[in-house]
């Protein structure tokens, strides 16, 4: 098929939840535009996430803008399949216009516009909105004897369950969200170790995701943050209940890997059959890598959400860098807001002067 350039006021690349909240504002603002989104479902990340995951606030605050998250029946705390069927409703809502199986290669700079590439056709945009998220760039430290490790080596991009731990030996590195949802159900199953850099913090039992919106929301007011902060792990049922049977006791940060196991600097060792590196992750910003405009840290100089040295571009959804709780479902609307408010703005054509002054119309 020919490739075809397409002439559009606004592009989002990424089609998950903060794509979706800045499509609800685009529509909003009446504004013409277009979602390229690289998968060929509805849902960004969520439907690749494992079937227990719990989120760790209940639906009503784990809103996008305009349309209130519907209980999922039976939990407190939504599944991550519930997260997915609500963005692929809240799609079909607001008639957002997505195109599948878009890929962005390249964004390049076009006179007054910039031309994102995908394997097909071409989109020439007076303003762009990254927002393809971090979960295709998992994060592992880069720690002595990782090659040499014979046992398997995963991320939390990799987990699906616990099952095929079973009787196993594993190793659980890392003190957020992830690894401690992991770690409580593997524990059911396998001898687990959890290792962690600093101490795991635990949110009090009576708090949860909700009130990290509200610490995201304070730290921008610059006061202290008091209960917790957005690292913090949430106590969802089934960490509270491994905390209760005594399988939630972290050890500081091994120094190196073994053939066999890992180690710790005083010589200490732990025998294991698997490493499940919940370390995190990247900015996914392949699109991006030829334009000069991603750091060391793999993440753009911005000034709210637009790139500093390229003020048609936005970033949206990546993390606090992008706006506080940005990546999360009830804070993408408000990074999503603030950068179609000022698009719109920058779009709006120039007050027409002299001539029509007074003209009456
Ligand atoms: C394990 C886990 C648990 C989480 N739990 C919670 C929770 O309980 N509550 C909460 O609020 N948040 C939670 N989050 C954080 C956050 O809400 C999710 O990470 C969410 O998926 C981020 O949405 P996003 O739209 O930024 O990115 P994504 O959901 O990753 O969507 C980005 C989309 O862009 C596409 N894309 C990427 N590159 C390109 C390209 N070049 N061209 C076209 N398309 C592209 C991707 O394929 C994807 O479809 C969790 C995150 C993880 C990893």
């Amino acid at each position: 098929m020919p490739t075809e350039e397409h002439l559009v006021d606004v592009a989002v690349i990424g089609g998950g939840q903060a794509g979706l909240a800045a499509g609800y504002f685009l529509r909003r603002a009446g504004a013409d535009f277009v979602i390229l989104d690289d998968h060929d479902r509805p849902g960004g990340s969520w439907p690749e996430y494992w079937d227990s995951l719990r989120l760790f606030s209940p639906a009503a605050h784990s809103m996008l803008p305009g349309w209130w998250m519907p209980e999922e029946e039976g939990q407190e705390y939504p599944s991550a399949a519930h997260v997915a069927w609500y963005l692929a409703e809240y799609e079909r809502r607001y008639g957002l216009p997505v195109r599948r199986r878009a890929r962005v290669r390249r964004v390049e700079r076009a006179e007054d516009r910039l031309r994102l590439v995908t394997g097909g056709d071409r989109w020439l945009a007076r303003r762009v909105i990254s927002a393809t998220g971090t979960w295709d760039a998992p994060y592992v430290p880069d720690l002595p004897g990782r090659d040499v490790f014979v046992g398997e080596q995963l991320h939390t991009v990799d987990y699906r369950g616990p099952d095929r731990f079973a009787g196993q030996r594993v190793v659980v590195v890392g003190g957020g969200n992830s690894a401690a949802q992991i770690l409580a159900e593997l524990s059911t199953v396998a001898r687990t170790t959890w290792v962690t850099t600093r101490p795991p913090r635990f949110l009090p039992d009576d708090v949860d995701g909700r009130a990290l919106f509200a610490i995201a929301t304070r730290a921008q007011r610059s006061e202290a943050a008091g209960v917790g902060d957005l690292g913090d792990i949430v106590v969802v049922p089934g960490v509270r209940e491994a905390r209760e049977r005594g399988d939630l006791k972290a050890q500081p940060m091994f120094d190196h890997l073994t053939r066999t196991g890992v180690a710790w600097s005083d010589g200490t060792t732990a025998e294991c059959d698997a490493v499940l590196w919940c370390t995190g992750f990247r900015p996914v910003l392949d699109h991006l890598s030829d334009s000069g405009l991603v750091d060391d840290r793999g993440r753009v100089a911005v000034e709210g959400t637009r790139a500093v040295a390229e003020p048609r571009l936005h970033l949206v959804g990546y993390g606090d860098w992008t706006g506080p709780a940005s990546a999360t479902l009830i804070g993408a609307a408000r990074t999503a807001k603030a950068a179609v408010a000022q698009i719109t703005r920058d779009l709006e054509p120039e007050p027409r002067q002299g001539t029509d002054r007074g003209s009456g119309r």
